[in-house]
Protein backbone atom coordinates (compact mmCIF):
# COMPACT_ATOMS: atom_id res chain seq x y z
CA UNK A 1 0.00 0.00 0.00
CA UNK A 2 1.58 3.40 -0.75
CA UNK A 3 1.63 5.13 2.08
CA UNK A 4 0.09 8.45 0.55
CA UNK A 5 -3.17 6.59 1.02
CA UNK A 6 -2.68 6.86 4.97
CA UNK A 7 -4.47 8.96 6.78
CA UNK A 8 -2.83 9.15 10.31
CA UNK A 9 0.77 10.72 11.12
CA UNK A 10 3.61 8.45 11.55
CA UNK A 11 7.07 9.03 11.06
CA UNK A 12 8.91 7.99 7.58
CA UNK A 13 11.65 5.56 7.71
CA UNK A 14 14.30 5.34 4.78
CA UNK A 15 11.95 2.27 3.64
CA UNK A 16 8.75 4.21 3.77
CA UNK A 17 9.88 7.61 2.29
CA UNK A 18 10.89 5.45 -0.91
CA UNK A 19 7.32 3.62 -0.84
CA UNK A 20 5.74 7.31 -0.45
CA UNK A 21 8.16 8.18 -3.57
CA UNK A 22 7.08 5.55 -5.85
CA UNK A 23 3.36 6.12 -5.04
CA UNK A 24 4.08 9.77 -5.67
CA UNK A 25 5.37 8.78 -9.27
CA UNK A 26 7.45 10.92 -9.40
CA UNK A 27 9.97 8.58 -10.93
CA UNK A 28 9.53 6.21 -13.41
CA UNK A 29 8.16 2.68 -12.82
CA UNK A 30 10.27 0.31 -11.92
CA UNK A 31 13.41 2.83 -11.35
CA UNK A 32 16.29 1.41 -8.56
CA UNK A 33 15.64 4.22 -6.10
CA UNK A 34 18.13 4.79 -2.81
CA UNK A 35 16.92 7.05 0.04
CA UNK A 36 19.27 8.29 2.57
CA UNK A 37 18.32 10.29 6.32
CA UNK A 38 20.58 13.82 5.22
CA UNK A 39 18.85 16.10 8.14
CA UNK A 40 21.53 18.12 9.93
CA UNK A 41 18.95 20.02 11.27
CA UNK A 42 17.79 20.78 14.42
CA UNK A 43 13.92 19.93 14.21
CA UNK A 44 13.15 17.66 11.17
CA UNK A 45 13.70 14.59 9.28
CA UNK A 46 14.94 14.89 5.71
CA UNK A 47 15.26 12.32 3.34
CA UNK A 48 16.99 11.96 -0.04
CA UNK A 49 15.72 9.64 -2.66
CA UNK A 50 18.15 9.31 -5.58
CA UNK A 51 16.96 7.32 -9.01
CA UNK A 52 20.18 5.13 -9.36
CA UNK A 53 20.42 5.99 -12.75
CA UNK A 54 20.01 8.87 -13.49
CA UNK A 55 21.31 10.24 -10.19
CA UNK A 56 17.87 12.51 -10.32
CA UNK A 57 16.95 13.01 -7.01
CA UNK A 58 13.68 14.40 -4.42
CA UNK A 59 13.92 16.00 -1.04
CA UNK A 60 11.12 14.73 1.44
CA UNK A 61 11.29 17.08 4.35
CA UNK A 62 9.15 15.94 7.20
CA UNK A 63 8.63 17.40 10.47
CA UNK A 64 8.51 15.30 14.08
CA UNK A 65 6.14 15.88 16.61
CA UNK A 66 9.09 17.05 18.97
CA UNK A 67 12.62 19.26 18.26
CA UNK A 68 14.90 17.17 16.98
CA UNK A 69 17.76 17.92 18.50
CA UNK A 70 16.47 17.78 22.09
CA UNK A 71 13.84 14.50 22.04
CA UNK A 72 10.45 14.07 22.50
CA UNK A 73 10.74 16.21 25.79
CA UNK A 74 10.36 19.22 23.66
CA UNK A 75 6.70 18.79 21.68
CA UNK A 76 6.50 20.81 18.85
CA UNK A 77 3.59 20.98 16.71
CA UNK A 78 3.80 19.59 13.23
CA UNK A 79 1.34 22.10 11.59
CA UNK A 80 4.89 23.84 11.09
CA UNK A 81 4.96 21.65 7.86
CA UNK A 82 2.14 22.95 6.18
CA UNK A 83 3.51 26.40 7.11
CA UNK A 84 6.36 25.38 5.40
CA UNK A 85 5.10 24.14 2.26
CA UNK A 86 2.53 27.01 1.63
CA UNK A 87 5.53 29.43 3.01
CA UNK A 88 8.04 27.86 -0.04
CA UNK A 89 4.86 27.60 -2.96
CA UNK A 90 3.85 31.06 -1.77
CA UNK A 91 6.99 32.49 -1.90
CA UNK A 92 7.70 31.09 -5.36
CA UNK A 93 4.80 32.58 -6.96
CA UNK A 94 6.70 36.10 -6.18
CA UNK A 95 10.82 35.13 -6.33
CA UNK A 96 10.23 32.08 -9.13
CA UNK A 97 13.76 30.16 -8.51
CA UNK A 98 15.05 31.87 -5.28
CA UNK A 99 12.99 28.75 -4.00
CA UNK A 100 12.80 25.43 -4.38
CA UNK A 101 9.83 24.02 -5.84
CA UNK A 102 7.32 21.98 -4.08
CA UNK A 103 6.38 18.94 -5.74
CA UNK A 104 3.61 17.26 -3.01
CA UNK A 105 2.71 18.15 0.44
CA UNK A 106 0.60 16.55 2.99
CA UNK A 107 -0.15 18.11 6.42
CA UNK A 108 -1.08 14.76 7.66
CA UNK A 109 2.21 13.31 7.40
CA UNK A 110 3.75 16.95 7.82
CA UNK A 111 5.62 16.60 4.92
CA UNK A 112 7.32 18.73 2.26
CA UNK A 113 8.66 16.96 -1.30
CA UNK A 114 10.91 19.21 -3.06
CA UNK A 115 13.44 19.49 -5.67
CA UNK A 116 17.08 18.28 -4.58
CA UNK A 117 19.44 20.66 -4.42
CA UNK A 118 22.38 18.57 -2.81
CA UNK A 119 24.75 19.99 -5.71
CA UNK A 120 24.63 22.79 -3.78
CA UNK A 121 26.34 24.56 -0.66
CA UNK A 122 25.04 25.80 2.89
CA UNK A 123 25.93 29.57 2.47
CA UNK A 124 27.58 29.29 5.65
CA UNK A 125 29.59 26.01 5.51
CA UNK A 126 30.82 27.98 2.25
CA UNK A 127 31.56 31.13 3.42
CA UNK A 128 33.49 29.10 6.68
CA UNK A 129 35.82 27.65 4.25
CA UNK A 130 36.21 30.89 2.52
CA UNK A 131 34.12 30.55 -0.69
CA UNK A 132 32.70 33.61 -2.41
CA UNK A 133 29.29 33.97 -3.71
CA UNK A 134 29.21 36.82 -6.08
CA UNK A 135 25.33 36.12 -6.35
CA UNK A 136 24.20 35.54 -2.98
CA UNK A 137 23.30 39.82 -1.63
CA UNK A 138 21.59 40.12 -4.70
CA UNK A 139 19.49 37.32 -4.28
CA UNK A 140 18.77 37.70 -0.94
CA UNK A 141 18.12 41.08 -1.40
CA UNK A 142 15.63 40.46 -3.84
CA UNK A 143 13.91 37.45 -2.29
CA UNK A 144 13.12 40.17 0.56
CA UNK A 145 12.11 42.59 -0.90
CA UNK A 146 9.76 40.44 -3.36
CA UNK A 147 7.83 38.55 -0.58
CA UNK A 148 7.80 40.78 1.96
CA UNK A 149 6.29 43.86 -0.40
CA UNK A 150 3.51 41.12 -1.98
CA UNK A 151 2.64 39.82 0.69
CA UNK A 152 2.03 43.19 2.90
CA UNK A 153 -0.68 45.38 2.96
CA UNK A 154 0.31 47.44 0.23
CA UNK A 155 0.38 44.96 -2.18
CA UNK A 156 -2.02 42.62 -1.15
CA UNK A 157 -6.58 43.27 -0.77
CA UNK A 158 -7.34 43.45 2.81
CA UNK A 159 -9.24 40.27 3.12
CA UNK A 160 -6.44 38.75 1.55
CA UNK A 161 -4.01 39.56 4.08
CA UNK A 162 -6.03 38.84 6.62
CA UNK A 163 -6.94 35.34 5.00
CA UNK A 164 -2.70 34.66 4.90
CA UNK A 165 -2.45 35.98 8.45
CA UNK A 166 -5.02 33.14 9.76
CA UNK A 167 -2.79 30.77 7.37
CA UNK A 168 0.43 31.57 8.68
CA UNK A 169 -0.36 31.92 12.15
CA UNK A 170 2.70 30.08 14.08
CA UNK A 171 2.21 30.82 17.75
CA UNK A 172 4.57 27.75 18.65
CA UNK A 173 7.58 28.56 16.36
CA UNK A 174 6.98 32.46 17.08
CA UNK A 175 7.43 31.05 20.97
CA UNK A 176 10.48 29.87 20.32
CA UNK A 177 12.06 32.78 18.63
CA UNK A 178 10.23 35.46 21.21
CA UNK A 179 12.41 33.28 23.93
CA UNK A 180 15.85 32.34 22.21
CA UNK A 181 16.19 35.69 20.27
CA UNK A 182 14.17 38.23 22.86
CA UNK A 183 14.18 37.28 26.25
CA UNK A 184 16.71 34.56 27.05
CA UNK A 185 20.11 36.19 26.32
CA UNK A 186 19.12 39.25 27.83
CA UNK A 187 18.52 37.72 31.76
CA UNK A 188 19.94 34.90 33.32
CA UNK A 189 18.15 31.84 31.71
CA UNK A 190 18.54 28.15 31.57
CA UNK A 191 19.51 28.08 27.88
CA UNK A 192 22.11 30.13 27.86
CA UNK A 193 25.10 28.85 26.97
CA UNK A 194 28.55 30.45 26.91
CA UNK A 195 32.47 30.46 28.06
CA UNK A 196 33.14 30.95 30.96
CA UNK A 197 35.64 33.84 29.84
CA UNK A 198 32.38 35.79 28.80
CA UNK A 199 30.35 36.02 32.47
CA UNK A 200 31.93 39.62 33.08
CA UNK A 201 30.81 40.73 29.49
CA UNK A 202 27.21 38.91 29.84
CA UNK A 203 26.68 40.11 33.45
CA UNK A 204 27.09 43.55 31.72
CA UNK A 205 24.77 42.69 29.34
CA UNK A 206 22.13 41.57 31.81
CA UNK A 207 22.44 44.35 34.30
CA UNK A 208 22.16 47.09 31.18
CA UNK A 209 18.35 48.45 31.57
CA UNK A 210 18.52 50.63 28.70
CA UNK A 211 19.75 47.61 26.31
CA UNK A 212 16.71 45.56 27.90
CA UNK A 213 14.26 48.32 27.22
CA UNK A 214 15.22 48.70 24.13
CA UNK A 215 14.88 44.86 23.55
CA UNK A 216 11.36 44.81 24.64
CA UNK A 217 10.77 47.16 21.97
CA UNK A 218 11.66 45.30 19.01
CA UNK A 219 9.98 42.11 20.77
CA UNK A 220 6.65 43.98 21.11
CA UNK A 221 7.37 44.77 17.69
CA UNK A 222 8.18 40.99 16.38
CA UNK A 223 4.84 40.07 18.56
CA UNK A 224 2.43 42.57 17.34
CA UNK A 225 3.39 44.13 13.67
CA UNK A 226 1.68 41.76 11.37
CA UNK A 227 3.54 43.82 8.38
CA UNK A 228 4.35 40.92 5.47
CA UNK A 229 4.87 37.00 5.54
CA UNK A 230 8.36 37.01 7.13
CA UNK A 231 10.45 33.47 6.24
CA UNK A 232 11.28 34.02 10.43
CA UNK A 233 14.37 31.95 10.32
CA UNK A 234 16.48 33.74 7.83
CA UNK A 235 20.05 32.88 8.42
CA UNK A 236 23.28 31.59 6.24
CA UNK A 237 22.10 27.97 7.04
CA UNK A 238 18.91 28.26 5.44
CA UNK A 239 20.06 29.45 2.39
CA UNK A 240 21.90 27.58 -0.27
CA UNK A 241 24.21 28.41 -3.27
CA UNK A 242 26.59 28.07 -5.45
CA UNK A 243 28.42 30.99 -7.77
CA UNK A 244 25.59 31.39 -10.09
CA UNK A 245 22.55 30.52 -7.66
CA UNK A 246 20.78 31.18 -4.47
CA UNK A 247 17.67 29.30 -2.99
CA UNK A 248 15.70 30.04 0.02
CA UNK A 249 14.55 26.67 2.06
CA UNK A 250 13.88 26.20 5.58
CA UNK A 251 10.56 28.90 6.27
CA UNK A 252 8.81 26.68 8.82
CA UNK A 253 9.06 30.03 10.91
CA UNK A 254 6.79 32.02 8.60
CA UNK A 255 4.24 34.27 10.16
CA UNK A 256 3.03 37.62 9.64
CA UNK A 257 5.86 39.96 11.32
CA UNK A 258 7.69 43.23 10.72
CA UNK A 259 9.34 43.49 7.80
CA UNK A 260 13.02 44.52 9.29
CA UNK A 261 13.16 41.03 10.86
CA UNK A 262 14.28 38.81 8.26
CA UNK A 263 16.66 41.29 7.09
CA UNK A 264 18.30 41.87 10.16
CA UNK A 265 18.54 38.34 11.05
CA UNK A 266 20.54 38.05 7.34
CA UNK A 267 23.07 40.91 7.88
CA UNK A 268 23.82 39.11 11.55
CA UNK A 269 24.57 36.28 10.11
CA UNK A 270 26.94 38.21 7.51
CA UNK A 271 28.32 40.10 10.76
CA UNK A 272 29.35 36.36 11.94
CA UNK A 273 31.64 35.89 9.12
CA UNK A 274 33.11 39.29 9.35
CA UNK A 275 33.90 38.33 12.79
CA UNK A 276 35.40 35.32 12.03
CA UNK A 277 37.53 36.16 9.70
CA UNK A 278 40.76 38.14 9.46
CA UNK A 279 40.89 39.23 5.79
CA UNK A 280 37.73 38.81 2.92
CA UNK A 281 35.82 40.70 5.65
CA UNK A 282 35.39 43.79 2.59
CA UNK A 283 33.46 40.87 0.53
CA UNK A 284 31.01 40.65 3.66
CA UNK A 285 30.66 44.57 4.39
CA UNK A 286 29.76 44.33 0.31
CA UNK A 287 27.10 41.63 0.98
CA UNK A 288 25.63 43.41 3.47
CA UNK A 289 25.48 46.71 2.34
CA UNK A 290 24.18 44.93 -1.74
CA UNK A 291 21.58 43.03 0.51
CA UNK A 292 20.13 46.63 1.60
CA UNK A 293 20.49 48.34 -1.24
CA UNK A 294 18.85 45.67 -3.52
CA UNK A 295 16.23 45.29 -0.62
CA UNK A 296 15.56 48.89 -0.79
CA UNK A 297 15.76 49.75 -4.48
CA UNK A 298 13.32 46.74 -5.58
CA UNK A 299 10.82 47.58 -2.70
CA UNK A 300 10.11 51.12 -3.95
CA UNK A 301 10.21 49.83 -7.55
CA UNK A 302 7.10 47.39 -6.43
CA UNK A 303 5.75 49.97 -4.15
CA UNK A 304 5.55 52.86 -7.41
CA UNK A 305 4.10 50.51 -10.02
CA UNK A 306 1.34 49.46 -7.81
CA UNK A 307 -0.56 50.45 -4.49
CA UNK A 308 -3.46 52.71 -3.41
CA UNK A 309 -3.85 56.31 -2.76
CA UNK A 310 -2.27 55.78 0.57
CA UNK A 311 1.05 54.91 -1.46
CA UNK A 312 1.35 57.76 -3.28
CA UNK A 313 1.19 59.93 0.18
CA UNK A 314 4.79 61.61 0.21
CA UNK A 315 7.16 60.38 2.58
CA UNK A 316 4.85 57.35 3.24
CA UNK A 317 7.50 55.08 1.18
CA UNK A 318 10.34 57.19 2.49
CA UNK A 319 8.76 56.46 6.34
CA UNK A 320 8.62 52.55 5.73
CA UNK A 321 12.11 52.33 4.18
CA UNK A 322 13.39 54.19 7.54
CA UNK A 323 11.31 52.40 9.79
CA UNK A 324 12.41 48.51 8.32
CA UNK A 325 16.19 49.40 8.06
CA UNK A 326 15.92 51.11 11.62
CA UNK A 327 14.37 47.58 12.74
CA UNK A 328 16.46 45.66 10.59
CA UNK A 329 19.48 47.26 12.86
CA UNK A 330 18.04 46.32 15.80
CA UNK A 331 17.09 42.72 15.35
CA UNK A 332 20.25 42.31 14.11
CA UNK A 333 21.53 43.46 17.13
CA UNK A 334 19.33 40.65 18.83
CA UNK A 335 20.42 38.18 16.42
CA UNK A 336 24.09 39.15 17.53
CA UNK A 337 23.38 38.71 21.16
CA UNK A 338 21.37 35.60 20.93
CA UNK A 339 24.03 33.60 18.43
CA UNK A 340 27.26 34.59 21.27
CA UNK A 341 25.67 33.73 24.22
CA UNK A 342 22.05 32.30 23.61
CA UNK A 343 20.84 28.58 22.86
CA UNK A 344 21.67 27.88 19.45
CA UNK A 345 24.95 29.28 18.44
CA UNK A 346 26.55 29.55 14.75
CA UNK A 347 29.90 27.56 13.69
CA UNK A 348 31.55 30.57 12.19
CA UNK A 349 31.84 31.58 15.63
CA UNK A 350 32.44 28.74 17.42
CA UNK A 351 34.68 26.62 15.15
CA UNK A 352 37.19 29.38 15.18
CA UNK A 353 39.96 27.44 16.54
CA UNK A 354 42.28 29.69 17.99
CA UNK A 355 40.24 30.39 22.04
CA UNK A 356 41.97 33.81 22.14
CA UNK A 357 40.81 34.99 18.67
CA UNK A 358 37.20 33.27 19.38
CA UNK A 359 36.37 35.20 22.33
CA UNK A 360 37.61 38.32 21.01
CA UNK A 361 35.19 37.29 18.15
CA UNK A 362 31.99 36.59 20.14
CA UNK A 363 33.29 40.26 22.72
CA UNK A 364 32.68 41.55 19.74
CA UNK A 365 29.43 40.62 18.94
CA UNK A 366 28.28 41.39 21.95
CA UNK A 367 29.66 45.01 22.17
CA UNK A 368 28.33 45.33 17.92
CA UNK A 369 24.89 43.59 19.35
CA UNK A 370 24.14 45.93 22.02
CA UNK A 371 25.70 49.30 19.95
CA UNK A 372 23.27 48.43 17.11
CA UNK A 373 20.04 48.17 18.82
CA UNK A 374 20.68 50.88 21.43
CA UNK A 375 21.35 53.00 18.14
CA UNK A 376 19.24 52.09 16.02
CA UNK A 377 17.50 55.37 15.29
CA UNK A 378 20.31 56.89 14.92
CA UNK A 379 21.63 55.41 12.08
CA UNK A 380 19.82 56.85 9.11
CA UNK A 381 21.63 54.99 6.19
CA UNK A 382 23.67 51.92 4.88
CA UNK A 383 27.12 53.85 4.81
CA UNK A 384 26.92 54.79 8.67
CA UNK A 385 25.76 51.57 9.66
CA UNK A 386 29.06 49.79 7.88
CA UNK A 387 30.72 52.51 9.51
CA UNK A 388 29.27 51.33 12.99
CA UNK A 389 30.05 47.35 12.12
CA UNK A 390 33.46 48.76 10.69
CA UNK A 391 34.97 50.50 13.59
CA UNK A 392 34.42 47.49 15.87
CA UNK A 393 36.40 44.86 13.40
CA UNK A 394 39.00 47.69 13.67
P1 LIG B 1 15.58 21.94 9.74
O1 LIG B 1 14.35 22.76 9.64
O2 LIG B 1 15.37 20.70 10.47
O3 LIG B 1 16.74 22.77 10.18
P2 LIG B 1 16.39 22.25 6.97
O4 LIG B 1 15.29 22.57 6.04
O5 LIG B 1 17.29 23.34 7.37
O6 LIG B 1 15.82 21.50 8.25
O7 LIG B 1 17.23 21.06 6.35
C1 LIG B 1 18.25 20.41 7.08
C2 LIG B 1 19.34 19.99 6.11
O8 LIG B 1 18.80 19.07 5.15
C3 LIG B 1 19.92 21.13 5.31
O9 LIG B 1 20.95 21.78 5.99
C4 LIG B 1 20.42 20.41 4.07
O10 LIG B 1 21.64 19.80 4.33
C5 LIG B 1 19.36 19.32 3.88
N1 LIG B 1 18.31 19.80 2.95
C6 LIG B 1 17.16 20.41 3.28
N2 LIG B 1 16.44 20.72 2.18
C7 LIG B 1 17.14 20.29 1.13
C8 LIG B 1 16.95 20.30 -0.30
N3 LIG B 1 15.86 20.83 -0.85
N4 LIG B 1 17.91 19.75 -1.07
C9 LIG B 1 19.02 19.19 -0.53
N5 LIG B 1 19.26 19.14 0.79
C10 LIG B 1 18.35 19.68 1.62
MG1 LIG C 1 14.46 24.64 10.31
Amino acid sequence: MAITKLNTYQPLTEQSATALAIGLRIFEDGTLLTCEEIGDGNLNLVFRVLERETGKGIIIKQALPYAKVVGESWPLTIERARIEASALKLQRSFVGDLVPEVYYSDPTLAITVMEDLSALTIARAGLIKGEKYPRLSHDVGTFLANTLYFTSDYALHPFKKKEYVKEFSNPELCKITEDLVFTDPFFNSETNEFEEELSRDVQHLWDDFTLKLEVAKLKKSFLTEGEALLHGDLHTGSIFVDQNQTKVIDPEFAFYGPIGFDIGQFIANLIFQAASKTDEGETILYHIENTWNVFSTAFSRHWKESGDAYTKVNGYLEYVLEKSFQDSIGFAGCECIRRTIGLAHVEDLDAIPDKERRLQAKRTCLTLGKELIIKRKQIHSIEELLSVIKFHFE
